[in-house]
């Protein structure tokens, strides 16, 4: 599953896409991955880069970073030095719940995930490396969507979840969005047209977070 893909049109933005961070998640992610194309960056570089299967560790846990897939990743941070820094992951059907708890915060310290549409949700990086490796003004965005091996599987679910094509969409989408940014600004003029709810709610956990953290 490893891919990489370095596009660079130049002066300007430098955006980092990293999928399939750990356990089996780049083999969902990767199929949105590869759709994202030159044509979708307009100035500067975007790095895309989905990785091979490895342990599970969760982000939010300080062994990730530590781990050897979390390393490579720290490498890829520190060699590209990016404005715009997105991990691309995906999730079980059965988690839904657990991600977009609105306790999620007094229950294990990081906001809950906000939906967009068709199960696709975001959210900050992980604490331990928002403030560490990045400025404010970046952009730093968790995207999630259900890994779509498990959706097929997940009988009891199938009906309450949205068809695995139209989070693929959704979630294309938004990665072209991103593709296509400079900056926060830029993200959220191209986004809040569609999402100007989940725009001001991720705007309000970031200041509840981050103090005077930006929000993404
Ligand atoms: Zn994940």
């Amino acid at each position: 599953m490893s891919f990489f893909r370095l596009i660079d049109k130049g002066k300007g933005t430098t955006r980092l896409f990293v999928g399939g961070v750990h356990g089996k998640e780049g083999q969902s992610t990767i199929s949105a991955l590869k759709r994202i194309q030159s044509i979708h960056v307009k100035t500067g570089k975007l790095i895309i880069y989905n990785c091979d299967q490895s342990e599970y560790i969760s982000t939010l846990d300080n062994r990730y970073y530590n781990s050897k897939m979390g390393k490579e990743i720290l490498r890829l941070i520190n060699h590209y030095q990016p404005e715009m820094y997105i991990e691309a992951h995906c999730y079980h059907p059965k988690n839904y719940t657990k991600l977009t708890d609105l306790q999620r915060k007094e229950k294990i310290g990081v906001p809950p995930l906000i939906e967009l549409e068709k199960g696709v949700l975001i959210g900050s990086v992980s604490p331990h490396i928002r403030k560490s490796l990045f400025k404010r003004e970046d952009v730093c965005l968790t995207l999630e969507m259900p890994c779509m091996h498990q959706i097929q599987d997940s009988q009891t679910l199938e009906n309450s979840f949205p068809a695995p094509e139209k989070s693929l969409k959704t979630y294309v989408n938004l990665l072209k969005a991103l593709a296509g940014s400079n900056n926060r600004p830029d993200l959220e003029k191209n986004i809040s047209g569609r999402y100007p709810v989940q725009v001001k709610t991720a705007r309000r956990y970031a200041r509840e977070f981050f103090g005077e953290y930006p929000p993404f």
